[in-house]
């Protein structure tokens, strides 16, 4: 698995102001749009294109565009919602899928409880949008669900990780063919006690939606 770790001041300052516990709802979300555009560019470096001739107003040449089949994006409902219009604005012409995943509390176990994406995943490229990665149980169920069904190339985009997730994903998944991307903004120090990230923005759900 590949870690890819955005180094930018301009991703620190958004992200600083993210972590903020002043900071209001409408802020928040954008501020999570503007994150998921910058950590799009480096996320989609390998995306898959093919080339296509076009006519520029002074000579023919050669362009590429995005390759069939274009690649799924992919939000774990709720909070990676918040992240979906960011994603799109970098890859306008992907196709959309989503993925509900929740934590049975008794087993810890991650497991899906809602579905849309398409039936075949062969040999497509992923794009899983999570703000955070804690524990990394959803994230690490989300990625497997995807490979099974024929994934054969996934990133995974979050906002901040928390080095226990990124251990575990790194665990859980060394049995896949399909190789696995993580790209963050920052990793922080620690999960507390309650698995949240220290020191985090607190539950990103919550501040996208304004729940408190
Ligand atoms: N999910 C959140 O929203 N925040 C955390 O810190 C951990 C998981």
């Amino acid at each position: 698995m590949r870690v890819h770790v955005a180094d930018h001041p301009l991703i620190a300052h958004k992200l600083t102001y993210l972590r903020d516990r002043r900071t209001d709802t409408p802020t928040f979300r954008r501020l999570t749009d503007e994150l998921v555009t910058l950590l799009a560019y480096e996320a989609t470096r390998e995306v898959r294109v093919a080339p296509f001739d076009i006519q520029t107003p002074v000579a023919p040449t050669q362009g590429i565009h995005l390759a069939s089949p274009k690649p799924l994006v992919v939000p774990i409902l709720r909070a990676g919602l918040g992240m979906l219009d960011g994603m799109m604005r970098m890859l306008p012409t992907a196709e959309v899928g989503f993925l509900g995943m929740l934590r049975n509390e008794e087993t810890l176990e991650a497991h899906t409880y809602a579905n849309r994406l398409p039936d075949d995943l062969e040999a497509r490229q992923c794009y899983v949008l999570d703000p955070m990665l804690a524990t990394g149980g959803t994230l690490a169920a989300a990625i497997r669900y995807l490979a099974e069904r024929g994934a054969d190339d996934i990133t995974a985009i979050t906002l901040l990780s928390a080095p226990e997730g990124i251990e575990r994903l790194q665990s859980e998944l060394s049995d896949l063919a399909c190789p696995v991307t993580i790209a963050t903004g920052a990793i922080d120090e620690r999960l507390n006690e309650h698995g949240y990230i220290v020191p985090g923005l607190g539950d990103a759900g919550d501040r996208l939606y304004g729940v408190v």
